[in-house]
This record gives C-alpha cells, sequence and structure tokens, in this order.
C-alpha cells in the first residue's frame, strides 16, 4: 500500500506534491520520490527511508516545475531502496510513473521487454509500467495508457506523465484507490482525500478502469475503449484531521474495514516459494501476541491437512530461552507482523544455531526477521497503524492456510483436485469478510451494552478455541476489561467457578461437529448467571435474554477463524469506543515490540 499524488496546475509542484505525500505516509514509509516535468526533462529525486530524507535532498536541489508526481512507498517488490523507490522512468527517460499495487504478470511483462533489449534498473514490478508505456508511446499518452493498462494484471492507480506531452498527466486505477481534485489553480491526482485537501474539496471518485486525463485547465475522463464520459464532482465536508483516518474515528476500525482488500490482496499476492516439507519431521511455529494465535490457529490447520508426526506452537519468548529440540529436519514458522519483534528474532537466531531451515510471515519489506530468515513470505497487509493488530493478523491466517495446503499437497495428503478446492474456498473469504462487515450496525450496539462487564470470557472447541485466544487478547488489549480464553471442555475443570452474574461469555462455535458440544458449555454458563454472545455459522438456536447471537456466512471449517475473528475484532472495537478509550495507541504497549 503506498502513497501517490500528482499535480498538473499554474503553482510550484514541489511543495504541493511534499506536503501531499505527507498526508500519504500513513499508507508506507519505506521510501519516498518526487518526479517534476523541468524544462529540459524529467527531474527525480528519490530517497530510501523516511519523507524527511527526501525533503533533505528537495531543499539541496533546484527542483521546480508545474507538473509533477509523487510517492511513498510501503514495498511489495524489491527491497526499499533509492533505485525501488518511485517514480519509475522508461529507460529512454520518455515516461514517469508511481504505482500504488501490485502487477502480478511483471516477471513476464519484463522478460518480454528484456528480449527487446530493454534494461531495468529496479527490482520492483512497477518499472515495467514505465517500460511498457515507453514502449508501446507512439505520439498518444491516452492511447498508451489503455494499451499499457490492458496488459497489466493485478491492482494499480497509477500517475502517469510523457516527455512529449508536458502539461498532461494520465491517471487510471484498478482495485486500489485513486481520486481527481480541482481546482481553480490546478488539478490533482490522489490515493486518498487528506493529501490535497489543503487545496480543494472537491473530487471525482475514480472507478475501476476509468481513466483521468489532467491538465491545468481540464480534467477529462476516458474509459478503456477511449469513449469520454462525464461523472459527478463531490464536495468533501470532512475536516483536514478526520480525512486522514479516512472518515473513520480510529486507525483500528478503518484496518478492520479495510480486511476484504487486503485478505485478498494476500491472496493473489502470496507467491509462496517454499522449502520441500517432506524433509522435514518436525514443524514448530513461534511469535508473540495476535502472531502467536494466528499460529495457533493454523497448527490446527497444518494438523488437519499436513498429519505431520510433531507441530508445536511456541511463544517466541519461551522459545529462545528453552533449549528447544529442533535439528535441520525441523522447520521453524516465524510470525511477525513488523518483522523486528526482539523476541521472535532471537527465537530465529536460536532456530538457526541448531540447525533448523527457517521461515518468515512477515509485513513488513526489508526488516531483520524478513532478511534473516531462509525462506519470507509476506503478507499485503499494507501499514498496519492501530497498534491492535486486525488486518495484519488476517493476512497472516491466509498465508498460514495457503502454507498448510501447498505442504500437504506436497506429501500427497491432499489431491489436485482437493488443493484447488480449498483454495477456491479461500478464494471466497473476501467477500464473506465484506458481508460481516455489513452487519457492523447490530454489533455495534450490543457491544454498546457490554461496557459495565467486570470479565469477559471466550470459549470454543477446536479452531474456534484458537480465535477465542485472539478474541480475548484483542478485548484486553484495547478496553481493560478482564478477559481470559478457554477451550470450551475445560470449563467444568474449574474456570467455571469464575461464572458468575455480570459475566459474559463470547462463544464460538464454526465447527460443525462440535456444535452440541459447546452449545452445551454455553448453557452451562447461562445456568450460573452469565450472558452469552453466540458466534456461530448455524441459527439452530433460539435467541433469548441471555443468548445473543451473530450468524456468520459458511465456510469451511479449517477457514472460519478468518470469518470469526473480524466480529471478535469489532466487538472489542466498539466496547472500547464506548468507553471513551484511546483504541489506537492503549496504555502500556507499542506496535512493534522490539525490545525483551
Ligand atoms: N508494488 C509496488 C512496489 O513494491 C507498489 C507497492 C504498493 O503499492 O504497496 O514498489
Amino acid at each position: 500500500m503506498c502513497g501517490i499524488i500528482g499535480y498538473a496546475g499554474s503553482g510550484n509542484a514541489v511543495p504541493i506534491i511534499v506536503e501531499g505525500l505527507k498526508k500519504l505516509e500513513y499508507r508506507g514509509y519505506d521510501s519516498a520520490g518526487i518526479a517534476i516535468r523541468g524544462a529540459a526533462g524529467f527531474e527525480v529525486v528519490k530517497q530510501k527511508g523516511r519523507l524527511a530524507a527526501l525533503e533533505g535532498r528537495i531543499k539541496d536541489s533546484p527542483l521546480k516545475g508545474s507538473l509533477g508526481i509523487g510517492h511513498t512507498r510501503w514495498a511489495t517488490h524489491g527491497e526499499p531502496s533509492d533505485v525501488n523507490s518511485h517514480p519509475h522512468l522508461g529507460s529512454g527517460s520518455r515516461i514517469a510513473v508511481v504505482h500504488n499495487g501490485i502487477i502480478e504478470n511483471y516477471k513476464q511483462l519484463k522478460e518480454r521487454l528484456e528480449r527487446r533489449g530493454i534494461v531495468f534498473a529496479s527490482q520492483t514490478d512497477s518499472e515495467v509500467i514505465a517500460q511498457l508505456a515507453e514502449y508501446y508511446y507512439d505520439g498518444n499518452l491516452l492511447d498508451t495508457v489503455i494499451k499499457t493498462a490492458n496488459a497489466l494484471e493485478g491492482s494499480y492507480a497509477l500517475g502517469i506523465m510523457c516527455l512529449e506531452e508536458p502539461d498532461t498527466l494520465v491517471a487510471v486505477k484498478k482495485d486500489n484507490p485513486l481520486i481527481v481534485g480541482v481546482s481553480d489553480t490546478g488539478n490533482f491526482i490522489a490515493s486518498d482525500i487528506p493529501a490535497i485537501l489543503e487545496h480543494t474539496n472537491k473530487v471525482y471518485y475514480l472507478n475501476d478502469k476509468e481513466i483521468a486525463v489532467i491538465t491545468e485547465k481540464d480534467v477529462r475522463f476516458f474509459n478503456m475503449d477511449k469513449e469520454p464520459f462525464g461523472k459527478e464532482l463531490e464536495t468533501i465536508t470532512w475536516s483536514v484531521d478526520s480525512a486522514e483516518k479516512g472518515g473513520f474515528a480510529h486507525f483500528m476500525l478503518k484496518e478492520i474495514m479495510e480486511q476484504p482488500k487486503v485478505v485478498k490482496e494476500t491472496i493473489n499476492s502470496a507467491n509462496i516459494e517454499l522449502p520441500d516439507i517432506s524433509q522435514f519431521n518436525k514443524l514448530v511455529i513461534t511469535a508473540c501476541g495476535s502472531a502467536y494465535n494466528a499460529g495457533v490457529v493454523s497448527k490446527y490447520v497444518f494438523e488437519r491437512l499436513c498429519r505431520l508426526p510433531s507441530i508445536e506452537v511456541e511463544l517466541a519468548s519461551e522459545f529462545r530461552y528453552k533449549d528447544a529440540v529442533v535439528d535441520d529436519k525441523t522447520l521453524v514458522i516465524l510470525i511477525s507482523q513488523s518483522g523486528e519483534t526482539a523476541d521472535t528474532i532471537a527465537a530465529m537466531r536460536e532456530a538457526k544455531n541448531k540447525g533448523a531451515v527457517t521461515l518468515s510471515i512477515v509485513n513488513v519489506v526489508g526488516s531483520t526477521i524478513a532478511k534473516e530468515a531462509d525462506h519470507t513470505i509476506y503478507t499485503a497487509a499494507g501499514p498496519e497503524i492501530a497498534v491492535a493488530t486486525t488486518k495484519a493478523f488476517s493476512t497472516q491466517l491466509i498465508v498460514l492456510y495457503m502454507l498448510a495446503i501447498k505442504f500437504a499437497a506436497r506429501l500427497n495428503r491432499l489431491s489436485p483436485e482437493g488443493e484447488a478446492e480449498l483454495l477456491a474456498e479461500i478464494a471466497t473469504l473476501p467477500g464473506k469478510i465484506a458481508e460481516i462487515l455489513e452487519s457492523v450496525d447490530f454489533i455495534q450496539k450490543y457491544a454498546s451494552e457490554c461496557v459495565g462487564y467486570k470479565s469477559i470470557f471466550f470459549i470454543g472447541r477446536n479452531i474456534d478455541y484458537a480465535i477465542a485466544l485472539e478474541g480475548s487478547l484483542k478485548l484486553k488489549e484495547i478496553s481493560y476489561i478482564h478477559s481470559e480464553a478457554y477451550a470450551g471442555g475445560e470449563l467444568k475443570h474449574g474456570t467455571i467457578s469464575l461464572v458468575e452474574e455480570n459475566t459474559l461469555v463470547v462463544t464460538i462455535s464454526c465447527c460443525k461437529r462440535l456444535h452440541s458440544k459447546i452449545l452445551s458449555n454455553a448453557e452451562q454458563v447461562i445456568s450460573r448467571g452469565a450472558k452469552v454472545l453466540l458466534v456461530a455459522n448455524t441459527n439452530e438456536v433460539e435467541s433469548t435474554d441471555k443468548l445473543s447471537q451473530i450468524r456468520l456466512p459458511e465456510i469451511h471449517e479449517l477457514f472460519s477463524p478468518s470469518l470469526s475473528v473480524v466480529v471478535l475484532q469489532l466487538f472489542s472495537y466498539y466496547v472500547a469506543a464506548n468507553k471513551g478509550l484511546d483504541i489506537d495507541k492503549p496504555r502500556n504497549l507499542a506496535k512493534s515490540v522490539t525490545v525483551e
């Protein structure tokens, strides 16, 4: 997830683009860059690191012009570096491009262009857009953009300039956001409203495969058949401040809502290069916090699909000091959003010292764990700002499911048809998560009645128990209400003594074969005075004043945590919101725990 901005106007584009990028930095901050159409051609400044580093470079250069594009990057392909930063130019410096998204067929396109002698400068997927557009350019930028976009597979929001058309900026998008802003002093493109809100509150929202041709004086829209059409101009009424969260009260809510998109991107981009699982007799999954909970979920999936003799999940902070029994026949999977979690780094180094092969699942490109692990798979969650993880967790689950499926296939425990069926099931998740997000009103209302509870328990059996751990962690992190998660069958062995009036037991039931078992557990707590919120994919039970329920869409049991967790995230969010707490920065916590 990157931020892009472009300007065609009467003013100097440089400060407009730099200030706009500051508002987009939440979308990525690996590196930043700017390209201006100067008197002699494109002038480009690109710099690894935060935007401040780019600003420093710009101060020292005489960059000036009234047409330009800028980018703040969150790397998906190619490490964060100066050369991989956007804008990218074609090798003849005739086309300049900023890109947000992932080009899935970039390798094929790149090979084709290389065979024609075109030399690439970066490792990114995005450069192929600039090279291809330059290759296609035949005197008309609009035609070139149509031809180029038609050749691209994947997701993109693009800002494109061409040397031969010095007053024109062309934009097109598919599956990534792009707006066009208009003002008396010039016109804009941007990934998000705050980037241009200082200059205008009049915007057009670009839909997929719509092209905007922008000059200082006008904005014209075309479809992919080059037919012009009109669009409705909208007026933004948000303040600059609230717009940074895209209109959401908190980043956490915004990130919850982004899940259909990032889950889809992770499904599409997890081009998994795997170690040969048949050389291992043991799998250890190690992580901290929510990433550990993702590991617990995945243990059920790996066990069911791969049937390996030994599968363990360990807290990284425990693994690092326990003198773990791992060797070169062990695959150790490390999960970390930031890739900088101190305990997980230590666990990785410990595992490597003992000869184990390591595979990391990481969100931040170029982070320590990503670099040091033998194999790395990136989640495509984009930058996560709220301390309590939501979308990164969901994308970790996706990678883990896909890994389990690939391993099972390699071990001949899954037929090609079985593999295809499971992958098809995973492909339905973004739509089903979106469906849950539509029923936010009920969850919000229910949660608003829960702020007074002293304790809230989460129960489930099997994989529902695994996700109960995450539901409970989420709640305590942001609402400060005491909470614990239990396996339903374990209640009677002691925990039920904690259940009394003024206790809520969130009960998760997505394993049909265990539905009656967990319902008995729910009955047991209800008869001791508790209230139950049942999160289930059946509606066999009647709601009562003691039992409320939220129905989930149908999905294969193994992937159901991806649905139930969304309800649990929303529930925690709204409980905390009703308590008026600082949800994005809960007390005593930090986003990336780089200390022991
Ligand atoms: N795929 C591009 C890159 O890695 C853009 C990344 C994004 O939009 O997240 O540079």
